[in-house]
């Protein structure tokens, strides 16, 4: 009822305005101020609605709500909306767009289960951490006939099939938003809705069973998330011209690799580990030699097996229910689950030193011989593999022997490398399936669910590549919200010069300029022999710290100034990480497997290492494996995303995760903040306040405030009162313009007559 009552009476938006500004520099003389609602900054950081008392100068006397009276400076004043704007469903119809504000207005929405709210062009969704009543067949029936309008993902799904037939443009989804903010759950929100269009031969059923399939083997419980997605996604769902989903597309980004090796105390590695040891039939379980998780040293290490509430054994069923949705064979799955226990066994393989020269040999139990077997090849080669290392010197081949501690790398980069390379086949296996409409005649929608922006006390490689993602994302995110703003203006033949805006070019130069930037440097050292973390870091320094964006801290740190925010980054392993090494000797072992899908393996890995070379070995003519860095591979698939995403209309949905307990019914403002400003909901409001973000037609405007007319005729058109009011009330001409059927105004002007509506009425 409540949201009626605001619709009907504010239908349009109105002002906009950021907090860090006081508002209070508008045209209004103070002392009207009087009696109004108003935020005041409580000690903690949190905010607390205040009630003005009175005013003189720059100081007002304020009423806490626990009846305490206090003298405060006008600056640690912001303005509070009327009540009637409590939970308005888009930020815009506030009246003042401030951080307390638009808080608040979350919040009270939040507290009411509604977790979606638009914020002009953006859909903002609150992480609940529970089930909520919005979702299945009778929502989706709701939102196709409008009969349901409230800001939803269903919503924008449905704007996006609209848009998709009406313009004939492809169509984007772009879900951003931190670790655990509901990102991979909205997108399979999103994925429901397309389903539910249906398309024949189970294709809708089909790309739903790609869900517990990416999970299973790409995410893991992390402290942030017990279900955290471990790389990149881009779905790209295709439809006939009869509108029915015709096949679908699956690109995937940078999976974590090192979690196969190496996780934190109380996180796990990928599910499907779990899952696998819990679920496989006794069969499965003896083919495989298949022990119980705490018998694996990969899975032990970080002393956490389970997930509260999560079954893996029914979790390897419904896994394996998807593989044969997807038609992956039975023969597959289980070379599929023979490589995951290949891997585990791997890590299980321990070294002793044969002599006392440092040289090692790989212990010969079950692990090797398990190992062994499950990759197809000989006991010996496998050995030999994991203690040597073949290097050319000069024309010819000598044979290294491996210390200890290059033999644990060695072991644990094949591990991640057979991991890495059976997520790759999988996607294409899946992709195989999903392209059933041959014929691509019609369009398509993409939802794009990639990790957001990360800060962590440590920051390593992997937010490195994050954060640049991110930034390339948020530069799309600026563009679209700049070029569809400004367009309405032109449409409306208001008098407009178009804005250069801001934008965040500066931080992805940083990053991308040649020869001197971030990735440059960063290759560069990557291919000297010599080169460490910290000759990387001292590089850095040395060629950008006169960059704006760039900051050099001590010793092997730097920091860079993100868009959303400052990051420091360590260089510990950049090097190691971006190289990321397989020796020849692996990928030859993997060849000479009688196994398929080793063999499949091995040619993906050759193929990588065709293209031009990073690694120390290259220049001494070395045998190793020679390849694109993870960081240039990676700046290429982002290139590519980029212009995909281009060629479509985009719809952007913000995750915001309103605690850091994965707890339903905890809302913590600070942290709520921190992501609203991170992920650029902020950003859309600085970017509205330097056009004209309020409009209401000139009828509206008429009704709404004709009654405040001194001289009041009724007679009037519409444009004419709305022209009287504007005379009345002394709107600047800079402040307002006129269009064909609408009236533009700048931020904070409605506000003025808004006020004196409600004191008036
Ligand atoms: P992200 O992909 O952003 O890291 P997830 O989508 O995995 O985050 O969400 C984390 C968890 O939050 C989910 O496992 C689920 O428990 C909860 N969650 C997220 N969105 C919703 C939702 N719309 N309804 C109920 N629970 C949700
Ligand atoms: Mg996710």
């Amino acid at each position: 009822a409540n949201e009626d009552l605001i619709s009907a009476s504010l239908p349009q938006p109105s002002i906009s305005t950021s907090s860090r500004e006081s508002r209070w520099s508008d045209t209004t003389p103070y002392a009207s101020k009087k009696k109004l609602q108003s935020w005041f900054q409580l000690s903690n950081g949190d905010w607390e609605l205040v009630k003005i008392i009175s005013t003189s100068g720059a100081e007002s006397v304020i009423s806490l709500p626990d009846g305490k009276v206090l003298k405060v400076k006008d600056d640690s004043l912001v303005p509070a909306n009327p009540d009637i704007l409590d939970g308005v469903d888009d930020l815009m119809q506030l009246s003042y767009l401030n951080e307390p504000s638009v808080l608040y207005n979350l919040q009270y929405r939040y507290n009411q289960n509604m977790i979606y709210t638009k914020a002009g062009p953006v859909l903002v969704a609150v992480n609940p951490f529970k089930k909520v009543p919005l979702y299945g067949i009778d929502y989706i029936e709701a939102y196709k006939c409008k009969a349901n309008e409230s800001p939803h993902v269903y919503a924008i799904t449905d704007s996006a099939i609209r848009e998709m037939t009406r313009d004939e443009v492809n169509q984007s989804i772009i879900i951003s938003g931190e670790s655990g903010a509901g990102k991979t759950e909205t997108a399979k929100i999103a994925m429901q809705y397309l389903a539910a269009l249906g398309g024949g031969s189970g294709i809708e059923h089909e790309i739903l069973k790609t869900n517990p399939i990416l999970e299973a083997f790409g995410n893991g419980k992390t402290l942030r998330n017990d279900n955290s997605s471990r790389f990149g996604k881009l779905i790209e769902i295709h439809f006939s011209e009869t509108g029915k989903i015709s096949g679908a597309n699956i690109q995937t980004f940078l999976l974590e690799k090192s979690r196969v090796v190496q996780c934190n105390e109380g996180e796990r590695s990928y599910h499907i580990f779990y899952q696998l040891c819990a679920g496989a039939p006794p069969s499965l379980r003896e083919k495989l030699n298949l022990q119980s998780v705490e018998d694996y040293k990969y899975l032990r290490q970080s002393n956490c097996y389970s997930i509260t509430g999560v079954d893996d054994a029914e979790e390897f069923r419904i896994v394996t229910d998807a593989l044969d949705v997807v038609h992956i064979s039975k023969g597959d799955q289980e070379n599929v689950f023979a490589m995951l226990a290949a891997v585990l066994w791997l890590g299980n393989i321990s070294f002793t030193v044969i002599d006392n020269e440092n040289h090692i040999q790989a212990v010969e139990d079950e692990g090797l011989f398990s190992t062994a077997k499950l990759i197809g090849c000989d006991i010996e080669d496998l050995k030999l593999t994991l203690s040597t290392r073949k290097m050319k010197v000069g024309n010819d081949i000598i044979v290294q022997k491996l210390t200890l501690s290059q033999a644990s790398d060695a072991r644990d980069a094949l591990a991640k490398s057979i991991y890495a390379c059976l997520f790759d086949w999988l996607v294409e296996q899946i992709n195989k399936s999903l392209a059933v409409g041959k014929r691509r005649t019609g369009r398509s929608i993409s939802i794009l669910d990639i990790y957001g922006f990360e800060s962590f006390n440590r920051n390593s490689f992997e937010q490195f590549c994050i954060n640049y993602a991110n930034e390339r994302l948020q530069q799309h995110f600026n563009r679209h919200l700049f070029k569809l703003e400004q367009e309405e203006y032109i449409q409306d033949g208001i008098d407009w010069a178009k804005v250069e805006f801001e934008d965040n070019q500066d931080c992805l130069n940083l990053f991308e300029k040649k020869p001197l930037g971030l990735l440059s440097l960063l290759d560069e050292e990557s291919t000297f022999p010599n080169g460490t973390d910290l000759t990387f870091a001292n590089k850095l320094k040395q060629h950008l710290n006169s960059n704006s964006c760039f900051k050099g801290e001590r010793e092997k740190a730097f920091t860079v100034r993100h868009y959303a925010g400052e990051v420091t980054y360590d260089t510990t392993a950049f090097l190691e990480k971006n190289r990321d090494l397989l020796h020849v000797d692996s990928i030859q072992l993997l060849s000479s497997s009688k196994c398929h899908l080793p063999q499949i393996f091995a040619s993906y890995m050759l193929t990588q290492s065709e293209k031009p070379v990073v690694g120390p070995l290259h220049k001494l003519g070395g045998a190793d494996s020679q390849k694109l860095s993870v960081a240039t591979k990676f700046k290429g698939q982002l290139f590519q995303l980029m212009q995909r995403l281009e060629s479509t209309t985009p719809h952007f949905i913000r995750c915001i995760k309103p605690n850091n307990l994965q707890s339903p019914g905890s809302y913590e403002q600070g942290l709520v903040l921190q992501q609203l400003r991170c992920c650029g909901v902020l950003e859309v409001v600085r970017i509205s306040r330097s056009g004209f973000p309020t409009r209401m037609s000139h009828q509206k405007f008429a009704k709404r405030y004709g009654f405040l007319l001194l001289e009041n005729d009724a007679s009037q058109d519409p444009l004419s009162v709305s022209v009287a009011i504007l005379h009345q009330f002394n709107i600047l001409p800079e402040m307002y313009q006129v269009g064909y059927t609408k009236l533009f105004f700048r931020t904070g002007q409605i506000g003025v007559l808004e006020d004196t509506r409600n004191r008036t009425l």
